[in-house]
């Protein structure tokens, strides 16, 4: 499924095919939360790193976390111009990009069931709302975006 999106601006366009694109992953982390998640997380959706077609790039800016005194490869892009996160690219998995769902305009289909993740580092005030299909993890769980829509028959 072909995914678009864009910044609030409209500075920065952007579009990747998915064979993944259901909302279903919530990332509580401090990074996610903090560049991203308002309401206390970030959605990403995998798609296929190959396809992303960015219009605007010039107006991209990158920012890579630094945990413990250690710098991330993963690049976190924005718009420079209005701040809006876009999507993480990591050199460690080049075959994906991950968009936040926050940025796409195009349809995106409901998910069944949600996984709530990085809750070891969910702000205290957050409360997870967590439906009776839901999976919490405290750190990264060892289902994969794509492993979960293989599993729920939902890969398009
Ligand atoms: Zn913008
Ligand atoms: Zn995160």
């Amino acid at each position: 499924m072909l995914l678009k999106g864009s910044c609030h601006c409209g500075s920065v366009k952007f579009q990747a095919e998915s064979h993944y694109p259901y909302p279903f992953n919530l990332c509580y982390c401090s990074i996610c939360r903090k560049t991203a998640g308002g309401g206390g997380f970030a959605i990403n959706i995998s798609a296929d790193a190959s396809t992303l077609k960015i219009e605007g790039k010039e107006n991209t800016g990158c920012y890579h976390a630094v945990t413990n005194g250690q710098e991330s490869p993963g690049e976190r892009n924005f718009c420079k111009h209005c701040a809006s996160a876009l999507w993480v690219y990591d050199p460690r998995w080049p075959e994906f990009v991950y968009l936040f769902a926050s940025a796409i305009d195009s349809e995106l289909p409901v998910p069944p069931e949600r996984s709530h993740i990085m809750l070891g580092s969910k702000a205290n005030w957050v409360e997870v709302e967590s439906k009776p299909n839901d999976k919490c993890f405290s750190e990264y769980p060892q289902e994969s975006i794509a492993q979960w829509h293989e599993r729920l028959k939902l890969s398009k």
